[in-house]
């Protein structure tokens, strides 16, 4: 159990990551709260890196394996302040509830894996194998994975652990995502003459019924990768007395582990070579590709490509988690998250040994009136303790 001391240094770090408003690109205020906070339990090592991200490690003894927990300190905008019962950034504490932006999402978690990160080092007296790295991650809301990229460089983990919330469940895979771009062509003309251009929207609706039908793989634990027209603009915008030229519609496609850039694209690219050859429709398909800045004064870009990841509940270090986490009084479920996370970069990308472990619950994500349950903060922070003892070999 968790003394009061203990408790208040999670409750009060959460707090001070919440009243630092940090939308994505504006991670600044958060990144410094968090580098104070480390700096002052002694790790021996605080960066930040070009984006912005913040590490932080306590080195053990001796050599062993280097484990990472990783969380982001981005979150997504307050909407309206007036559809909060609770100013968003004050960090309301009511019926064991603590309320702020970024509470669930995922700042108590960030914080409940760096006071535990203090508090093994502490109980352990630092006589363990290995490193241990805590992060703050920028960019994540919209870019999962592109920031922690630089963070898996740096620091080249042998495990890592998403704090993302699971409900202090063990989430061991989650479906990826993309955004998959068509573009259409056609040829401009005044609409009064039709027969003389070509229409770029007749054009995309064809892509659009073909995509419909278009077959998409299934999971048996992660269910099925998802073709979903999510948005559509002809060009010129808008239009007056004009056949459009071009039109660009945008799909969620969710993503099963081993599904690739070119595997997702193949049979799109088949299909539209199927419509240029019977139908004549001029179209191309790619990936999304976004750019941000960072608070840094970084450019962020990456194509929107993130994916799925999954590990058998077999796997040794889920075995050694799960039972730690056991022995430490709690009765985790394995599943896996139903959101992308950061974990796209480290198990799907780097193929480094990722699992989930979080307080709260996702459904409180991005949510009016976000909040998260004290007792989950608790939960938390014990948890990780376990999952440090569990994965940093002690005497
Ligand atoms: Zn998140």
């Amino acid at each position: 159990m968790m003394d009061q001391a203990r408790r208040d240094a999670v409750l009060s770090l959460t707090r001070k990551l919440v009243a630092q408003r940090s939308e994505s690109g504006r991670e600044d205020g958060a990144a410094a709260v968090l580098r104070e906070y480390l700096t002052a339990e002694g790790f021996d090592e605080v960066r930040t890196d070009g984006y912005g991200n913040v590490v932080g490690v306590l080195r053990g003894s001796r050599p062993g394996p280097r484990l990472l927990f990783d969380g982001h300190l981005d979150t997504v905008p307050v909407r309206s302040a007036a559809a909060w019962t609770h100013d968003p950034y004050a960090g309301e504490l009511a019926d064991g509830k603590l309320y702020g932006r970024g509470t669930s999402d995922m700042k108590g978690a960030v914080a409940a894996y760096a006071v535990a990160a203090a508090c093994f080092a502490r109980d352990t007296n630092r006589d363990f194998a290995g490193e241990l790295y805590v992060d703050g991650v920028v960019h994540e809301e919209r870019f999962e994975g592109v920031a922690s990229r630089s963070v898996s460089e740096a620091v080249r983990p042998d495990v890592v652990v998403i704090g993302e919330a699971s409900g202090c469940n063990v989430k061991i895979g989650q479906r990826g995502r993309a955004e998959v771009v068509v573009e259409t062509f056609g040829v401009p003309a005044h609409s009064a003459n039709p027969e003389k251009g070509v229409n770029a929207v007749y054009a995309m609706c064809a892509v659009i019924e073909a995509l419909r039908r278009l077959p998409c793989p299934e999971h048996p634990v992660l269910g099925r990768g998802i073709l979903e027209l999510t948005d559509i603009q002809s060009s010129p915008y808008p239009g007056a007395s004009v056949v459009p030229a071009r039109c660009r519609a945008t799909w969620d496609r969710r993503l099963l582990p081993g599904e690739t850039r070119e595997s997702v694209l193949a049979p799109i690219r088949a299909l539209l070579a199927r419509l240029e050859a019977e139908a004549g429709v001029r179209a191309q398909v790619s990936f999304a590709v976004g750019e941000e800045r960072c608070y840094t004064g970084e450019t962020i870009r990456g194509e929107r490509f993130f994916p799925g990841w999954l590990y058998s509940e077999d796997e040794p270090f889920v075995q050694s988690v799960l039972a730690s986490l056991r022995a430490a009084g709690q009765s985790p479920r394995v599943t896996h998250y139903s959101f992308c996370t950061n974990g796209s970069h480290y198990a799907g990308e780097a193929g480094i040994r990722t699992l989930g472990f979080g307080p709260s619950h996702e459904n409180l994500a991005h949510t009016d009136d976000e909040y998260v349950e004290e007792a989950e903060l608790y939960r938390a922070c014990e948890g990780d303790q376990a999952i440090m003892r569990a994965l940093l070999p002690q005497a």
